[in-house]
C-alpha cells in the first residue's frame, strides 16, 4: 500500500477505499523519541524559532519519513498548515487537497468530499463501505471513552491516545481493531478508580503527555478529551452519511459550534474543570478569551513549546488550580 502523509484529520475513508495507508504525521512526530530532531530539521531548513513545534515536527517527520505525498488541508485548519504545504511542494511532495468549507453548510461539505473522491478515482458507495468498517472500530473506541468517564476504570492518557490515533488508525485498520478489544478487556478487569476532580481537556493534543499522569497525583483525572474524541468521530452512527459525518465534525468549523457539544459534555460528564492547552504561537490561543467567556466552568490555560514534558511553572499553576477546584468541591465526591 502507498504511504500518504497527513497534516490533520480529513475523510480518510476516502483514502483507504483508494488502497493508501493513511499516516498522520502529528502521531509519527509527537510518538517518536526523535521527536526534537524533526523540530530540529525543519529549523535547519529556515522554519522560524517563532513557530509552532507541530508545524516544524510534521516537517521533520515527513521528510525523514521519506513520505512522498500527502493530503493538504487548505482550509478549516490553519494558515501555518499552508505555508507548510508549499515548502513541502518545493521538496518535490506531491499535494492532494481537501478543505472543510468555512461556510459549514452540508451542501459545501458535500462538494468538497466529492472533489476529494474524484482525485483519488473513488465512488461513494466503496467509500460508505469503509466508512461502516471503520465505524465498528470508532465504536472501540468509544467504549474506551465509556470506561473513562463512566466506568472510570480507563486513565486520561488511555483515553487520549485511543482516541487520537483513529484519525489513521495507527496505519493498519485490523490491527488497531484487535489492539483496541485487547485493551478493553484488559481495562474491564481493573477495579474503578474514581478521582474527587472530574476534569475536561480542551484545545489542540498536547505536546506534554506527561500532564495526564501529573494531575492523578493531585486525585483528579481528565475524563474528556475533546479535540481526540472528535479525531475518533463518536457520532458517526448517527451520520447517514459520510457527507453528514464530516458535517457533524466540531474541530475545522467555527467556535460556536464547537462550543455547544462542549456544553454538553461539561454536563454528560459532570466536569469540575478544564485545562485549555494551547500551542506557543499558535493563534488558537485567543480562542481562550471566547472559551471563559462562554463556557461556565473553571478554566486553566496551559502553553507547551518544543519540550515533551511539563516545565515546572505549568506544575505549579496545575497544583494551584487543582486544590482550588478540590477546595470548590469540599468534601463531596
Ligand atoms: S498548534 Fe496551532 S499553529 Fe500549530 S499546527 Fe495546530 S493549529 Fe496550527
Amino acid at each position: 500500500m502507498k504511504k500518504i502523509g497527513l497534516t490533520t484529520t480529513v475523510p480518510v475513508e476516502v483514502l483507504l477505499a483508494a488502497g493508501y495507508k493513511p499516516i498522520d504525521l502529528n502521531n509519527l512526530f509527537i510518538t517518536s523519541k526523535d521527536y526534537s530532531k524533526y523540530i530540529d530539521i525543519a529549523e535547519r531548513d529556515g522554519f522560524p524559532k517563532s513557530l509552532c513545534a507541530w508545524i516544524k515536527g510534521i516537517y521533520g517527520a515527513c521528510i525523514e519519513n521519506d513520505i512522498k505525498e500527502i493530503v493538504g488541508v487548505m482550509e478549516g485548519d490553519c494558515s501555518n498548515t499552508k505555508v507548510l504545504i508549499d515548502v513541502l511542494k518545493l521538496r518535490g511532495i506531491k499535494v492532494y487537497p481537501f478543505s472543510f468549507s468555512h461556510s459549514h453548510k452540508i451542501q459545501d461539505v458535500e462538494n468538497e468530499i466529492n472533489k476529494f473522491m474524484n482525485v483519488f478515482g473513488v465512488e461513494i458507495e466503496d467509500v460508505e463501505n469503509v466508512r461502516k468498517r471503520l465505524s465498528r472500530v470508532r465504536n472501540l473506541s468509544k467504549e474506551i471513552d465509556k470506561l473513562t468517564y463512566i466506568d472510570n476504570k480507563a486513565n486520561g492518557f488511555e483515553n487520549h491516545l485511543y482516541q487520537v490515533s483513529l484519525s489513521d488508525f495507527n496505519g493498519d485498520v485490523d490491527n488497531f481493531e484487535d489492539e483496541l478489544k485487547n485493551v478493553i478487556s484488559n481495562i474491564r478487569k481493573r477495579k474503578p478508580d474514581e478521582k474527587k476532580i472530574r476534569l475536561g481537556y480542551i484545545g489542540v493534543p498536547p505536546m506534554t503527555g506527561d500532564l495526564y499522569e501529573f494531575v492523578e497525583m493531585f486525585d483528579a483525572k481528565f475524563v474528556y478529551n475533546e479535540v481526540q474524541r472528535e479525531f475518533a468521530f463518536p457520532r458517526c452512527d448517527k451520520a447517514i452519511n459520510i457527507y453528514e459525518q464530516y458535517y457533524d465534525y466540531t474541530y475545522p468549523y467555527d467556535i460556536d459550534f464547537r462550543i455547544l457539544e462542549l456544553k454538553k459534555q461539561i454536563i454528560e460528564r459532570k466536569l469540575d474543570g478544564i485545562i485549555h492547552y494551547t500551542q506557543a504561537f499558535c493563534h488558537k490561543a485567543v480562542e481562550d478569551i471566547v472559551l471563559k467567556q462562554k463556557l461556565d466552568i473553571p478554566i486553566l490555560n496551559i502553553e507547551g513549546d518544543k519540550i515533551n514534558i511539563l516545565d515546572a511553572r505549568t506544575k505549579l499553576r496545575l497544583e494551584a488550580f487543582l486544590d482550588m477546584l478540590s477546595d470548590l468541591k469540599g468534601g463531596l465526591i
